[in-house]
This record gives structure tokens, sequence and C-alpha cells, in this order.
């Protein structure tokens, strides 16, 4: 990995400074790579040279890290052979999965190289080299007053970059991420491989153990990990599918360390974790605990109903639910954790104090009054505005979130329109460089469309927005508001749009996708119609929302820059897809009153907890194993069973599902899924009391991959004897 040139932003954040108790190791921080030589590692337990971690000027464990679509990964062998989350190759099995394979359900491992099967959608990215380019793009906003104005002149600068890298750069893709809201940007080029396959995943039996019952909580007995491998064309450059591709053979993979960890040891981990607001403001906290966290739980959990009542006789209608099913209770039960952190930590009280001696700092010098005065004023009032509009724009947003016809009428639409553009003028989805995965996309939600389940959450949404005087100002939706009976009304309107649309059919939306806005209004399809009459107000809320992100961009970059004068010191940034690194130790923890964690789980607890029903229904073979003692290699000495999961006290989130958990030389000793139920605000401030993540064990792994799956080929490949 080639260095270019990064402005340093390190240290701990002033928000979780405060939060921190005294005594608190600072183990909490999700370091970009750029601030690894920094880090001092060798004196927090590492027994490599941090170089090892990172080096700019040759290969580096950090090359042997991968995201694969939203969770991250890591190569395990010369060959392409990856470790991830089963939770994140989840998509590719389901969609492999049919009611006669059900590799959903059994599990599937291919004995050869031949059998791996495709996983359609799914990417595997390399970071290759990382710039600066804050200057350039902030010299486009220049002078521009008007918000929405100046979210635009960023967005065309950020896309003119990109596309002078990737013509600099052929075969890469290059990505600009915002580090800091509003004033640092980093220019990140990447390789990213597009033939990815799925190699062995256990039965959901294993791969699930436990369920929504067991997510987010501790102790944990999920095997959350599958092997998937990436191909590239002969010549070793990215290529899509093609059977005479070759295993992708990385500049370095990650060597698995089959002794694994123990308590107390020195892990560090490398991924991509999304998304933390760490340097949110009070009025954020306060929105996303009153109405953003409130909606999602609400419409999740109503959904996730009607699918799995939907799904409850019949496999196929299940399986056409799966993959929604999983992530929306995966986040319903994230979304509660964090409203009962909440609750029970004064994390909104501690943000409010820290603005107050923030404020007072400011009004002690008067330039800096004059300079910084109102900006949380002004952020206050952006988030006013927007909790005030934030029932109709949330109708708005998951309408097409919700009902996959819709969606898929919207971007057939919308990519009608943008095709008419220059390609530098159109949304991102639909420029040349991003068009084939947005139709990839597409029919992979098509792929997973069930009439009766769209009809349902598409009833709801238009119930919903008739009941919104903003609803009602979208003409189509206030022909039906003002029906004598609203209700029958939707339903009529339902009734028609299902029987005059073909847009279920994958072959006549990829004729719809080549067609003008003009020959699109010709074909006459009752949904492609809805959707040109809902466009305005899509187009309205964009817009809205780009002046809401350009007045809090500028806000949020004073903000940084007085909180850096108040505390004389430089924060990381929060959590944004990039590849970040975060350490510490494998750490039991205390969730309540009473109640000590011991950090290491075993196959004793599977057994423990299998009642021979889902989810707790292990499977026999794995149980036998178990009773009689086949450990083989794998036994924890001191525990003289099989480690199954570990929890440690590093800094991740989503995201980071899927990340290597290395030990201190650099070796993978399991696979980081999760969290604790505490620890889903981690989001907003990291606590060495409550922050623990939850990892796969290396030993579980292999031992799965040995003993069960009769998997020895690829222990060899991963060199494991
Ligand atoms: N299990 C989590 C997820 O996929 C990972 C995390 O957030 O820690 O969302």
């Amino acid at each position: 990995m080639k260095r270019i040139q990064f402005l340093t932003t390190t240290i701990l954040s002033f928000i979780l400074l405060l939060c921190l108790p005294a005594s608190a190791p600072a183990e909490e921080g999700m370091y970009p790579i750029s601030e690894i030589s920094k880090l001092d590692l060798p004196a927090k337990g590492l027994e490599i040279s941090p170089q090892e971690i990172f080096n700019p000027e040759g290969a580096s464990l950090i090359d042997g890290i991968v995201k694969v679509n939203g969770c991250s990964g890591s190569f395990v062998s010369p060959e392409g052979l990856i470790l991830t989350n089963h939770h994140c190759a989840f998509g590719a099995i389901q969609n492999a999965s049919s009611t006669e394979n059900d590799y959903l359900a059994d599990g599937f491992l291919a004995k050869t190289r031949a059998e791996e099967i495709p996983a359609k959608g799914y990417t595997v990215r390399i970071t290759e080299s990382y710039r600066d380019v804050s200057a350039e793009v902030l010299a486009a906003a220049k002078g521009i007053g008007d918000p929405a104005a100046r979210t635009r002149a960023i967005d065309k600068k950020i896309k003119a970059i990109i596309k002078a890298e990737e013509a600099a750069h052929p075969g890469k893709r290059a990505e600009v991420s915002e580090m800091f809201t509003g004033k640092s940007y980093l220019l990140f080029i990447y390789t990213y491989l597009k033939d990815v396959r799925l190699v062995y995943a256990p039965p959901l039996s294993i791969g699930e153990f436990g369920g929504e019952i067991d997510n987010w909580e501790w102790p944990r007995h999920t095997g959350d990990f599958s092997f998937m491998r990436a191909y590239a064309a002969p010549d070793g450059s990215p290529a899509e599918y093609s059977p005479e591709n070759r295993p992708f053979q990385p500049a370095k993979y990650i060597p698995v360390a089959p002794e694994g960890v123990n308590e107390g040891d020195f892990v560090f981990i490398l991924g991509y974790p999304g998304k933390t607001y760490r340097h949110q403001t009070s009025h954020f906290l306060t929105y996303d605990r009153e109405f953003q966290l409130p909606y999602i739980v609400k419409l999740y959990d109503w959904q996730i109903n009607v699918m799995e009542e939907m799904g409850e006789k019949d496999r196929a209608v299940a399986l056409k639910h799966a993959d929604r099913v999983k992530s929306r209770t995966n986040v319903l039960k994230r979304s509660r954790g964090k409203l009962q952190g909440f609750q029970r930590l004064p994390i909104l009280e501690r943000k409010r104090e820290e603005e107050k001696a923030l404020q007072a700092f400011i009004a002690a010098d008067r330039e800096r009054q004059k300079m910084y005065g109102s900006v949380l004023e002004e952020i206050g009032k952006v988030y006013k505005e927007l909790r005030e509009q934030a029932e109709y724009e949330f109708a708005l947003e998951y309408l097409p979130k919700s009902v996959i016809l819709f969606e898929v009428a919207k971007t057939v639409y919308e990519a009608a329109l943008a095709l008419q553009k220059e390609d530098i003028d159109r949304e991102p989805a639909f420029m040349e460089r991003n068009f084939a995965k947005t139709r990839e996309g597409l029919f992979l939600k098509l792929h997973d469309y069930y009439e009766p389940s769209d009809r349902v959450f598409l009833k709801e949404r238009l119930q919903r927005l008739t009941e919104l005087p903003q609803g009602r100002e979208i003409p189509v939706i206030a022909e039906l508001a003002r029906d004598a009976n609203p209700g029958a009304a939707i339903d009529r309107f339902i009734e028609s749009l299902y029987a005059g649309s073909r847009l279920g059919d994958a072959a006549f939306v990829q004729q719809a996708l080549e067609k003008s806005p003009e020959a699109l209004r010709a074909l006459n399809d009752s949904f492609l119609r809805f959707a040109v009459e809902m466009d305005s107000a899509f187009r309205e809320l964009t817009e809205t929302r780009r002046r809401r992100e350009g007045a809090l961009a500028e806000l949020s970059a004073k903000l940084i820059e007085v909180k850096q004068q108040l505390l004389g010191s430089e924060f990381i940034p929060d959590a944004n897809s990039t590849l970040r690194l975060t350490y510490g130790r494998v750490r039991g923890y205390s969730p309540g009153d009473a109640v000590t964690m011991s950090p290491i789980t075993t196959l004793k607890g599977i057994a423990e907890k299998t009642t021979g029903e889902e989810p707790f229904d292990a499977p026999r073979k794995l149980l036998e194993l178990h009773r009689a003692g086949d450990y083989g290699r794998f036994k924890h000495p001191q525990l003289g069973d099989v480690p199954v999961a570990i929890l440690y006290n590093t800094d991740t989130t989503g995201g980071n599902s899927g990340s290597a958990i290395l030990n201190a030389r650099g070796q993978l000793v399991g696979v980081n899924f999760d969290r604790v139920f505490q620890a889903t605000v981690n989001d907003y401030a990291w606590s060495e009391e409550y922050s623990r993540s939850i990892g796969v064990d290396i030993r579980y792994v292999l031992w799965v991959a040995q003993k069960f799956a009769g998997a020895d080929h690829l222990l060899e490949e991963m060199k494991v004897f």
C-alpha cells in the first residue's frame, strides 16, 4: 500500500474523554491507518513492528484486509480465500438457496473450486492508497452562500476528482470520504474485485445459533462465519464472473493462529466500521432518540411480523423474505439497545454539559464569540426544522425502502432521466462507473419480490402519507385523501397498481431500463405512472436535504475547529466505512448489578443451550463430536473444551462485522461479528464499562470446518495442519 500524504487527525475525542471514568485505560478509538505509527502500539502489547500492519512502502497486513459489501473480511490464504461472517455472506447464501437446495438451512461446502457458487451482488474492496484532498474540495465551495448550492458544488468537485483519478489509475476505483463533516476529505484508491464466490457456509443452526434471542448478547455461541473466495482475470486484474477467472492472489494474507487467544491478551482489529456519531451534537442525539430510533423500531417490528407470518407455512416465501427479515431484526434490536442506553446512561446529559463548557470557552474571548458564538444554536435550528418535517420525510423515504415495486419504478424512471444528462451531472447511482451496480442491485431486490407483502407495505405507507398535511400536497396522494372513504380508495388504488404493472418481471425491467422518459410513459405501466407522479416530491426532498447538509457541513467544521482550540489536541474522525484500526484486550465485563461475564465461551455452552428447537437447535453431529471430546488440536488448555466466542474491549461498530481479530503477532485469532446489548450506544460514546465486542473464536471456525464439515482442504489451504 502506498502512502501519499494525510493531514494528521488524532487522539481521543474530547467528548469521550469526559465520558470515561478517570481510571479507565484509553482503548477507545477507530484509528485511520495514517495514525497507526503514532499510537505506540508496542507499548500497548503489540509484538510486531507497527510497520508490519501498515507499510506505505510495501506489503503489510492491511493488504490482507477487505471490505465485503457492507462488512469486513480478510484474506486467509494466498489463493484469495476470505474469512468473513455468516451474516455477511447471508445474501449470497440466500440467493443460491432454493427449496431443493436449501443452503441457508443446511449449509454449503464446495469440495472443489469448480463447485464454488458465484455470490451475486458481492464485491471485495482492497485499500490501495489515500491522499488528502480537503483543500481542493473546499475550494470549490468557497464564496458560495446558499447551502444547497454549496453541497452541489462540493459533490460536483468530488465527482471530478474521482473521474480524474480513475482515468489516471485504470482498473481502480477512486472514492472521496468526508472525514470531518465539512472540513476534511480523503481520496482513497481501491481495488474492487467483482467475482466473489461462496466456499463454505455452516448450517443456520451453527451460523445463526441463538438467532435473534442471542443477537447483541453475551454469552454467545453463534458460529457466525463463512468462507468466500475472490477471483480475478487470468492476468490478476478485477473482472466480472467468468469460468476463466483465477483465484485472486493478494499482496498479503493474514496467517491464522490455530492456538487462538486467552483472557487478557492484546488484540487488534482491522476493518471497515460504518458509522459513528461521536462528533454529533446534543441536537442530533435528541433527534435520534426522540424520532429516528422509535420510528425505525415501530416500522420494522411491524414489517418483520408481516413477513414472518407470511413465511410460516411456505419455505419459498420465507426464503424471499429471509434477507430483509434478518437485516431488519438486527437493526431493530440494535435500535432498542440504543434507546435503552439513552435511558440508563447520561449520554445526552453529558453531551449537553460538554456543549455548555464549550459555549463558555467561546464566550470568554470576543473574537471567538464572533466566530463561533452562534454555531451550536444554528445547528439546533437545523434540527428543529428537521424534526418538524421528519414525519413526512420518513413517510416518503420509507416508501421505496419498503415497497419493492415502487423502488423498481422509481429507479427505472430516475435512470431514464439521468441518462439524458452528462455523466458528471448525474446522481452517483446513475453515473457510468456505478450504473451496472445499481442495475444489479435492482435485480437482486426483484429476486426477493413477493406481491402479498409488497401490497401490505404499500398500504401502510399510503395511509401515512394521506394522513399528513404535506403528503396531501402531492396530487396523487391528495386524491386518495379526498375520497369519502380514503381506506377504500387506497385499496382500489393498490389493486389497480398491481394489476396494471409488469415491473415484477425482470425481463420487462431490463427493457424498461433502456428507454427514454417518453418511451417509459408510453408503456403505460401503472407503477411507473405512480413513480412519475411522486417524482417531484422526491426531488424536493433531495433538495431540502442538500440544503440542510450544506448548512450543517459549514457549522460542523466550525464546531470541530473550536473544539480543537479548547482541547489543544486533534481528534479521530467518526467511522465512515474507511479502513480503521482499533486495539484492546480479551476482557469480560459486568453488564449489571452482581453480574460478571467472563470472556470465552465453549462448546459446553452450546450443549447447555440446545433445546432442539430453532434457534437453539445445534446439529446432532456437532453435539456428538462434543460429547466424544473430539476436539482435535483446538482444545483450550485451561478450559478443556473448544472455545466458541470471545469478548474484548476494542472499539467497533456495524461494518466491523467480519473483521479480522489479530493477536500481538498479527495472526488471526477470530472474526468480529457483534457487540453486547449495552454497547449499542457505543456509536455515541465508547466506555470501558460497557463497550465490548463479540467475535467467533478461530478455534471454533477451524473445528467446525474440519470436524463438522470435513473441509480439511480449507485448513490445508490456510496452512493449518
Ligand atoms: N452485528 C453487528 C451488525 O452487523 C456488528 C456491530 O454492529 O457490532 O450490525
